[in-house]
């Protein structure tokens, strides 16, 4: 019995269609549903791009792509040709007149139609103009926006304008693909649908939270785009305030996006400034040549590849209880993980000495999502009342068994949502505003104080400054390995 649920037909157009993105990964997540059978048998998608080609070469380019990104690839020539009869392409050019009316011929009425902005962020205005006065979209049509979502608050405010000049909030669908993750949707099940885990969240219980969104790789070829913006700006904005945001909201009354957003809203509303002293700046060293600054245009570049931070949420659910956020390049290994680490039962009748730790619950997003809960039991065996700590393991896949629908990966649940109408998993502008005016003062700290990134050498787990962030309260980094 499949458990795939149908979504109604629809037509995609992928505006950057022959762009990295697009194809490592908006079009193998489509394949997958395709291969799970999820896609309507009359929908369409729609590559758009500036290169001249035709459709035959725009499905002989996806089909290397498959090859190449695919896990699904070895279903084999037969599911990737069926795949591939729903693929078009359009030659467009986002800033001018040529193939609108082209495009616009090619799509249906009566179906969903969604416009996927998977170029960079100069063109999301142009695209937005020319779809809404070439009569390409109408007021059910969806528009779905990739990150950056500006650089600071005003070039943020400033593109939410323009896409509302055209498109409702409703309409418009910010990605962050880290909201995608199946773990991030069962973060929320386990904290809202068991009665274990709500009364115990909050700072009577919790001692403290981590999130580490740690990457092994560098800059490396991104190097001139990435010194432009660097970890503040790539990673803690979106990505961590977002999974924050999941953590310390309180429940909202129903599982639907406003109800939600307007949680979400409300964490990043309670963040305190962050005091100088508490975030930390880093930039990689490596061997000659593998230097952060050797992939920068500025040699003497001081962008952050790193950053640490100590964050208070200032409410009452979480007065007390710090955040600590890590993120960065060229790290021991690759981890994105959620640590909630609960406070010491407040009195051992066992004694000191008998062992056992504090809870921790883990969330895990990469390399391997899933979940588990660190419990004290009894050390089995004769000798005596010795405790040990055990996980206790709330990984799907291995709970569920082999009946399990395999998980989808980020991209292609998100793409599935805009298709069902569902911004539940999708930034609100007023959010990324909100964002953007929290780490706004940071980074002009930054610029102001010229704080020069302290050095890290690749394959650690960052500056020594960040393990002292925490340690000065007692407290230590969850080991990446
Ligand atoms: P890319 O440079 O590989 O592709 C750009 C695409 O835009 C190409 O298809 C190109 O033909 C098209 N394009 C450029 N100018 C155009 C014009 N005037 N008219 C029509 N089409 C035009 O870029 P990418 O890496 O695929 O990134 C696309 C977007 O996704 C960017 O906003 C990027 O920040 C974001 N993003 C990318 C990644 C990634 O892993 N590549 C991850 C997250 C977000």
């Amino acid at each position: 019995v499949s458990r795939v649920i149908p979504v109604d037909t629809f037509d995609l157009v992928i505006f950057g269609g022959t762009g990295d993105l697009a194809r490592r990964k908006i079009l193998p997540g489509l394949f997958r549903r395709f291969a799970a059978g999820q896609m309507p048998e009359a929908a369409q998608v729609i590559g758009a791009a500036r290169s001249d080609m035709d459709v035959t070469e725009y499905r002989s380019m996806i089909r290397d792509a498959l090859k190449e990104f695919s896990d699904k690839a070895e279903q084999g020539d037969d599911v990737i040709d069926g795949f591939l009869e729903h693929i078009d392409y359009a030659q467009v050019d986002a800033q001018g007149d040529d193939g609108w009316d082209a495009l616009r011929e090619k799509l249906r009425d009566g179906v969903v139609r969604a416009f996927y902005f998977s170029v960079a962020p100069f063109l999301f205005g142009d695209i937005a103009e020319r779809l809404k006065t070439r009569g390409l979209s109408d007021d059910q049509s969806r528009i779905v926006v990739e990150k950056p979502f500006g650089r600071d608050l005003e070039t943020a405010r400033s593109l939410n304008r323009t896409l509302a000049t055209f498109f409702d909030e409703g309409q418009i669908y910010r990605i962050d693909h880290y909201l995608g993750k199946e773990t991030v949707q069962n973060l929320m099940a386990v904290r809202f649908g068991n009665i274990l885990f709500e009364p115990l969240w909050n700072s009577q219980f919790i001692d403290h939270v981590q999130i580490t969104v740690a990457e092994t790789v560098g800059v490396g070829g991104r190097g001139s785009y990435y010194d432009k913006s660097g970890a503040m700006r790539d990673m803690v904005q979106n990505h961590l305030m977002q999974l924050l945001c999941l953590i310390a909201m309180e429940p909202p009354a129903r599982f639907e996006p406003d109800a939600v957003r307007d949680e979400k809203l409300k964490v990043i509303r309670a963040l305190e400034p962050v005091a100088p002293n508490e975030v930390v700046r880093g930039q990689y060293e490596g061997a000659e040549g593998e230097n952060y600054v050797d992939h920068a245009e500025d040699p003497r570049s001081t962008t952050e590849s790193f950053v640490a931070m100590k964050v208070q949420v200032a409410n009452w659910r979480w007065q007390g209880t710090p955040f600590y956020l890590r993120t960065g390049k060229k790290l021991r290994s690759r981890v994105s993980e959620i640590v909630v680490r609960f406070r010491e039962p407040p009195h051992s009748i066992f004694g000191k000495d008998a062992g056992g730790r504090a809870n921790e619950l883990a969330i895990r997003l990469q390399p391997d999502e899933g979940m588990d809960l660190r419990v004290t039991i009894k050390e089995p065996g004769p000798g005596g009342m010795r405790l040990v700590d055990v996980p206790l393991d709330m990984t799907f896949a291995e709970a569920l068994g082999p009946d399990a629908e395999e998980v989808p990966d980020a991209y292609e649940r998100l793409i599935m949502d805009v298709i069902r109408g569902n911004q539940t998993l999708f930034m609100r502008g007023d959010e990324v505003e909100a964002a953007w005016a929290w780490t706004d003062p940071i980074i002009a700290n930054w610029e102001e104080a010229k704080v020069r990134p302290a050095k890290y050498d690749s394959g650690t787990s960052g500056p020594e400054a960040s393990l002292e962030l925490l340690h000065r309260d007692g407290r230590r980094w969850r080991d990446i390995r």
